[in-house]
């Protein structure tokens, strides 16, 4: 059983949007309360609340605040739950301190019980939820399958509402493929595919770069206005427009591009991401395309659990591209500007992605002997150095079966504690859901 988000398009009415709104924003009051409460007793005292605190002082804030009678309770419980697990995520060391929730930014209403989606026609539903008479038309792109959990209600800042359901469902694992697929993050392009046989290039569609350089000259000409200003409100709807468009296009792309290799190779080998140079990167092209693979490999993870599938995370300081794929000269003079190399002693002629793309290939050959499915987080014996004959494949393989994540910080120290818990905490505050448009 995996869960499994669908996210559909609402179209609200303006007393339904008004409405709405409300919710949203006693929700948010409530939330942004009791965070300004429970924040200056941590600070002066170091209390750390509990959940049930903020549960015992709701009904008074109520008849403190008699227009949170307008509020679903329900929702504003869960808004509760959620600063209480902001801050258990902050506690355990997997997040920053809970942030205040502001109105511009996105807004979320979750609705546990007492609503109904109602099947008028092959592409509409209507929504009934608490406390509002009226119904919401809701565009139904695809039918829901499974078992419906609960809804949750979200407003992005580009002013769009959307309904995601959240359901249960059976998942069958697909038939061994006995294909593995090596995954290198291409420069130009998005990806390049070695499977034993072939090289596959994947491009960034193109409608995506071009809307990319379009956002990136959007938030420059937003950074030039004057805060505040009638202007700066103009050019920041812009960039909220075109920005969740790229992003519901990316996702659109990645999920079709995880999918199709989640069908067809058993092992996939990708390369972990630098979390940290990810978040620090002050190019937004760059940061886009680190992104992107970061939830591409995201995918691939719950995807290779749910099918039954192996995904190989490789450490980053593996030099898949500056490793001759044939015979395993380490071409330390590679810089990132070289397209070509030649192998000064096998003679080789290599594209840099190619190149990298194989050595990755071989790292999953090796591995294919373990039978574990899901994540496996290796850093190879590639990290021994010279990968220079099969044999030492072999030994890396018979390692692998051992290497579970403490391993990393015994056997190779590469991995610093800082990266590792941010990494922790983005994958925590991400669960694993198949978000679907
Ligand atoms: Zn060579």
């Amino acid at each position: 059983m995996v869960e499994y988000t669908y996210r559909f398009r609402l179209y609200p009415n303006k007393e339904q949007k008004h409405f709405l709104n409300i919710q949203f924003g006693h929700c948010r009051f409530v939330y942004n309360y009791f965070l300004a409460l429970s924040k200056e007793e941590y600070e002066k005292q170091g209390i750390k609340w509990k959940y049930s605190r903020y549960q015992s002082m709701l009904p008074a804030l109520k008849r403190d605040y008699p227009f949170l009678k307008q509020a679903n309770s329900q929702s504003l419980q869960v808004s509760l739950q959620n600063l209480d697990t902001a801050y258990k995520n902050f506690f355990e060391g997997r997040a920053g301190f809970p942030k205040f929730k502001k109105k511009k930014s996105r807004q979320t209403v979750h609705i546990p019980q007492h609503f109904e989606i109602e099947r008028v026609s092959k592409k509409r539903s209507l929504l009934k939820i608490p406390k509002l008479k009226t119904k919401i038309p809701i565009k139904m792109h695809r039918d829901i399958e499974g078992q419906i959990r609960s809804i949750s209600i979200t407003k992005t800042p580009d002013g769009r509402y959307y309904l995601n359901v959240l359901t249960r469902k059976e998942i069958q694992p697909l038939k061994p493929s006995n294909k593995t697929a090596g995954i290198d993050v291409g420069i130009k392009e998005f990806a390049i595919i070695y499977d034993g046989d072939k090289t596959y290039h994947i491009e960034n569609p193109k409608y995506l770069q071009k809307a990319e350089k379009r956002l990136i000259k959007l938030q420059r000409q937003l950074s030039k206005k004057q805060k505040g200003s009638k202007n700066y409100e103009k050019a920041r709807q812009k960039v909220a427009r075109l920005s969740s468009k790229i992003v519901n296009q990316r996702k659109d792309f990645l999920h079709k591009v995880s999918t199709a290799i989640t069908k067809q190779y058993d092992c996939f080998v990708v390369e972990s991401l630098n979390i940290k140079g990810m978040i620090q990167n002050e190019k937004l092209s760059k940061q886009i395309t680190d992104v992107s693979w970061y939830k591409f490999v995201r995918q691939l993870e719950y995807k290779a659990r749910w099918y039954g599938r192996k995904i190989i995370k490789v450490d980053r300081f593996y030099p898949s591209s500056k490793t001759c794929s044939v015979c395993g000269y380490k071409n330390n003079q590679l810089t990132l500007q070289v397209r070509k190399w030649q192998c000064p002693i096998c003679k080789t002629v290599h594209d840099r992605d190619e190149n990298a793309s194989k050595n990755l290939y071989k790292i999953g050959v090796a591995h294919l002997t373990s039978g574990r499915t899901g994540t496996v987080q290796t850093q190879a014996c590639a990290l021994q150095g010279n990968l220079q004959a099969q044999s030492q494949w072999d030994c890396g393989a018979g390692s692998v079966g051992g290497m579970g994540d403490n391993s990393q910080s015994t056997r190779h120290p590469v991995v610093k504690q800082e990266t590792s818990q941010k990494l922790a905490s983005l994958q925590s505050e991400q669960a694993p859901q198949f978000i679907e448009e």
